[in-house]
């Protein structure tokens, strides 16, 4: 069994469907992944970000516009009466939904509600799309399958048992369509796995079934060298290991979300990268083999804030860090990096919702100095720590301001923590050096 997952691009045209139709219709029996149509889902968040405002009416005239791009769709997509009316009777019946959501009171079930229109869209016209031409395909909805725990973490065993169970429900299927992204909580309320989560779904879903492979579609040839948007002349990267790739999927340019290798990781399932637009690329290989030495990817991610937290009296005593971290935990706000001397411990956060709360916590014992908009720059390969061309690292960046350096925290990575006004700057001169001339 395959699994496949298309991200919003592949499905957001006729023509990219059609791209799509001729991938999945080849090969053996497959679970199809789909993300909504591009665009759709930040439709969405406007519309309950509108309804949260208070602004019901000007909601209702959003749900609109996005309704008649459906029936564009629909009408461009379907050839044969009986699939286009089925499906304008579907799409009909979801913005009918959507509509008497609008009057409703915001909360986080009401923006679950509405979010998750857009894979439910995608899938059905997809699913009827196939059928159209003649194709065994089903669609299989992922509330009957997908579920979180009271951790909000997927229910593997629940979801192993249920979505076997759909499946053995149809044994002439050879295409089975689902939701990426979607799913029920613990008490079986309409949830997410957060955006960005098709990914997630199909590795989960992969693990379940212990498919041979988890193909991930986007629109892009896999994961770069270096982050395309500020540097020229990328690569594609044609293999990683699951630790290179878990460590770039949190820094690197969202082409995977972060949390996709680890349901497949242990079971040693691959992972590709493929690009809809090229299907004979090779894209990238995830898979448990480490290939090479040294820096293989250079990424950044933005929106870093550091924290340094400087207490004479406190450090030498055991305890301490216990003391810091506890806060933290305390505010459900995870600790990217750390680097201590004997005063002082310095630490980011990418998620500063607690902020305030969190450093007036710290102040009770310590001088707090918050730095916000850093960057992290992942320098990611395997056994990089060891790699000799390593050191020339700091000759590279002897003009950048680097305010903290991990090293060794894994073999795979170090990061370093710049000014985000740097990041341009730092991305391609290690370009330069690192891919192109000094450590080539
Ligand atoms: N449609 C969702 C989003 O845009 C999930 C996904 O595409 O992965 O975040
Ligand atoms: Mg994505």
């Amino acid at each position: 069994m395959l699994v496949l997952k298309f991200g919003g691009t592949s499905v957001g045209s006729v023509k990219n469907m059609t791209n799509v139709k001729n991938i999945v219709s080849e090969g053996g029996r497959k679970v199809v992944v789909l993300s909504a149509m591009s665009g759709t889902t930040n439709a969405l968040v406007e519309i309950s970000n509108t309804i949260k405002d208070g602004k019901a009416a000007e909601a209702l005239s959003q749900v609109e516009a996005l309704y008649q791009n459906y029936v564009q769709v629909v009408n461009d997509l379907f050839s044969k009466d009986s699939f286009k009316e089925e499906s304008l009777a579907y799409i009909k019946a979801v913005f009918e939904e959507l509509r008497t959501l609008t009057s409703q009171k915001h909360s986080t079930l009401l923006y679950n509600k509405i979010v998750s229109k857009g894979e439910l869209l995608s899938t059905f016209m997809f699913s009827r799309f196939l059928q159209q031409d003649g194709l065994k395909a089903s669609l299989i909805s992922a509330f009957d399958f997908m579920r979180t725990d009271r951790l909000n973490e997927p229910d593997s065993f629940y979801i192993k048992q249920n979505l076997n169970r759909v499946l053995e429900a149809h044994a002439d299927t050879d295409i089975f369509i689902t939701q990426g992204f979607i799913c029920l909580d613990a008490d079986g309320n309409v949830s997410n796995l957060e955006r960005g989560g098709s990914d997630y779904t199909a590795s989960i879903v992969g693990a379940a079934l212990e498919a041979s492979e988890v193909q991930i579609w986007t629109d892009i040839d896999g994961f770069h060298n270096n982050d395309p948007r500020f540097v020229q002349d990328t690569d594609a990267i044609s293999h990683l290991s699951f630790d290179e790739a878990a460590e770039l999927a949190y820094f690197g340019a969202k082409i995977l979300h972060p949390q996709t290798v680890m349901p497949v990781r242990d079971l040693e399932i691959p992972v590709r990268i493929k690009n809809t637009m090229e299907p004979k690329a090779h894209g990238t290989l995830i898979d448990s083999s480490a290939e090479g030495e040294g820096i293989k990817a250079v990424a950044a991610i933005d929106g870093i804030t550091a924290i340094k937290i400087k207490s004479a009296r406190m450090l030498q005593a055991s305890g301490f860090l216990k003391k810091v971290f506890e806060i933290f935990e305390k505010y459900h706000t995870s600790i990217d990096m750390i680097t201590t001397s004997e005063i002082a411990v310095s630490l980011t956060i990418d998620d500063a919702t607690y902020l305030k709360d969190i450093v007036s916590e710290l102040e009770e014992f310590s001088k707090v100095d918050v730095d916000t908009h850093r960057t992290i720059v992942c320098l990611v390969g395997n056994n990089i720590v060891h790699h000799p061309d390593t050191h020339k690292l700091f000759q590279i960046l002897q003009d950048i301001n680097i305010r903290m350096i991990s090293y060794g925290g894994s073999n795979n990575n170090i990061s370093l923590l710049i000014n985000t006004s740097d990041k341009t700057e730092t991305l391609q001169k290690l370009h330069r050096y690192v891919f192109e001339t000094a450590l080539a």
